[in-house]
C-alpha cells in the first residue's frame, strides 16, 4: 500500500492568501513567498496587515468559507483515496484550511497552527516543524511505505525529492526549468495516470 502525499494550495484548492486578497479587495494580502522569500517576515507582515484592517480569525474564516476547491479536485482526491493512503502535506494552518477540508471530505491533513489573542486576532503562527513536508515523507519511508508526492511550488520540492516518485501539477512557469527532474502535469487526469504508473513500478520493484 503506497502513500500519496499532496500539497493543498495550488493543487486542490486556490492559493488562500491570493483568494483572500481578491475577496477582501486588499491587494497587499497577495504578497507571497515569491515576492518575500523570508517566510517569517512574510507572515509577520500578513498578521500586521490583518490587525491594521481589523480582520480577526473569524473574519478570515468567513472569507475562506466562501471559497471552493479547484474544479475537479474533490473527484480526483476521492478516486485517489479509494486506492491509496492519501496525506495532504501543507504549509497552511488548520484554522484556515477547515472550511475547504470539509468540502474535500476531510482527508488527513498535516499543517501548522495559528495562535489567537483574547480579542480574536491572529497573534502568532506556530510551525509544527520546519521543512515538515520533507520530514513527513522521510518518516513514511522509514515505516516502509513507498511514497508518491505531487505539488506545485518551491515549498514542495523537498517532499518531491524525498519521495520515491515526485510530480509537479500546474506549477508556475519559473519553477519548471529549475527542477527538470519532476514531470509537469496540467490536468488531474494526467497526474492520476503518472501516480498509477509510479505505484505499479514501485509495487513491482519490491
Ligand atoms: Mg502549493
Amino acid at each position: 500500500m503506497q502513500i500519496v502525499c499532496l500539497d493543498l494550495e495550488g493543487v486542490l484548492v486556490p492559493e488562500i492568501w491570493i483568494a483572500f486578497s481578491q475577496r477582501t479587495g486588499i491587494p497587499e494580502f497577495a504578497r507571497t513567498t515569491r515576492d518575500e522569500p523570508d517566510y517569517d517576515k512574510l507572515m509577520k507582515y500578513r498578521l500586521a496587515l490583518l490587525r491594521q484592517h481589523g480582520l480577526k480569525l473569524a473574519d478570515i474564516q468567513a472569507v475562506i468559507g466562501s471559497m471552493a476547491p479547484l474544479e475537479g479536485a474533490r473527484e480526483f482526491l476521492d478516486d485517489l483515496r479509494s486506492r491509496y493512503q492519501v496525506v495532504i502535506l501543507s504549509d497552511t494552518f488548520y484554522e484556515f484550511a477547515d472550511p475547504l477540508m470539509r468540502q474535500l471530505g476531510r482527508p488527513t491533513l498535516f499543517c501548522h497552527r495559528l495562535v489567537t489573542d483574547a480579542d480574536g486576532y491572529v497573534a502568532a503562527y506556530r510551525l509544527r516543524q520546519p521543512d515538515q513536508k520533507r520530514h513527513a515523507v522521510n518518516a513514511f519511508k522509514s515505516l516502509n511505505f513507498p511514497v508518491i508526492a505531487a505539488g506545485d511550488s518551491y515549498n514542495d520540492t523537498g517532499m518531491l525529492g524525498a519521495a520515491d516518485a515526485g510530480f509537479f501539477i500546474h506549477p508556475p512557469a519559473g519553477i519548471v526549468a529549475q527542477f527538470p527532474q519532476f514531470a509537469v502535469h496540467h490536468h488531474y487526469a494526467d497526474l492520476k495516470a503518472s501516480i498509477d504508473g509510479a505505484a505499479q513500478r514501485l509495487a513491482a520493484s519490491r
